[in-house]
């Protein structure tokens, strides 16, 4: 086994499927290390990281999709975001209740009257879309599944597999068919058939075996064909000038109250835990700065 993060795709030559397979290792140590999760969050939290790759590597656009999932229940926030060039960054919140729950609880069972939403945001001036389902799975792939199947995509399937020290993903996906017509050469039995294999893959094997070795081991009887592989890597999008735009957000009154309270503004970013801080004087130079905005475009 190798220490890696990357995500890689194949296809099978016989019949419209294809699949990609994730492997996350130091960007996972990444997350976990910027924030202390409670030990029953580490696998979901791995698994939505998986799942945002995966899905962004299925699409063809050029800028940022969001998996967020909330509920009423003791995990009230999990969001991992990835971007087209495969920056990924995750956090999860939960309420105090979860600290009381006994172990043994399956992940999902603290999503309670929950709903997953994926967003894509094109870089540039494309359109946003939002899709929304409700959480009703017993996991987390067969949520992310339920929504491929609510917004009429392509049938897709997702099996995960995390530790404290890599998450891997397979995603199975059925193309359309060349053409939209029956041709007599495809495998109609295909799609049926590898999930059926897929099935049989274990978390074990999932962590352990490199992607030729996994495909091999479920699909050794097809005609298989692998892709080159794309470096998946933790990055987080804050920056200085997004700090400020969310303060100018809160206005001049509630800043100025702040940094009259504790002497700064300090921000600490919840993806990355770095560190932001704003004087009085870069306080006053903030809304300053907007004033002069706003005069230039009066012109
Ligand atoms: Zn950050």
């Amino acid at each position: 086994m190798t220490d890696r993060d990357s995500v890689h795709a194949f296809s099978f030559q016989d019949f419209p499927v294809r699949g990609k397979l994730v492997h996350l290792n130091a960007s996972w140590r990444a997350v976990l290390a910027n924030k202390t999760y409670p030990d029953v969050l580490h696998s979901i939290l791995g698994e939505a990281l998986a799942a945002s790759v995966l899905l962004a590597s299925t699409l063809k656009f050029d800028g940022k999709l969001t998996l967020q999932l909330q509920s009423e229940g003791a995990l009230s926030l999990l969001l991992s975001q990835c971007t087209s060039d495969f920056h990924l960054r995750g956090l999860a919140h939960w309420r105090d209740s979860l600290l009381t729950i006994a172990g043994g609880v399956s992940p999902m069972q603290l999503l309670n009257a929950g709903r997953l939403a994926m967003t894509l945001e094109p870089s540039g001036d494309g359109q946003r879309y939002q899709g929304i389902v409700p959480l009703e799975k017993d996991s987390l792939a067969g949520c992310v599944e339920d929504y491929f199947v609510a917004s009429e995509q392509l049938p897709t399937r997702l099996w995960f597999a995390a530790s404290t020290h890599q998450v891997v993903g397979m995603l199975l996906q059925q193309m359309p068919r060349e053409g939209g017509r029956k041709s007599n050469k495809v495998d109609e039995d295909g799609w049926p058939r590898v999930q059926m294999l897929a099935e049989t893959i274990t978390d074990s094997e999932l962590l352990e075996l490199s992607d030729v070795d996994i495909l091999h081991r479920l699909f050794h009887e097809e005609n298989v064909r692998l892709f080159s592989s794309s470096p998946v890597t933790f990055r987080c999008s804050c920056s200085e000038e997004r700090i400020r735009q969310m303060l100018r957000g809160l206005g001049q009154d509630e800043v100025t109250s702040i940094v009259e309270e504790q002497g700064a503004v300090s921000v600490d970013c919840e993806f990355c835990g770095r560190h932001y801080s704003l004087d009085r004087i870069d306080a006053e130079h903030l809304f300053a700065q907007d004033a002069v905005n706003l005069s230039n475009q009066k012109h």
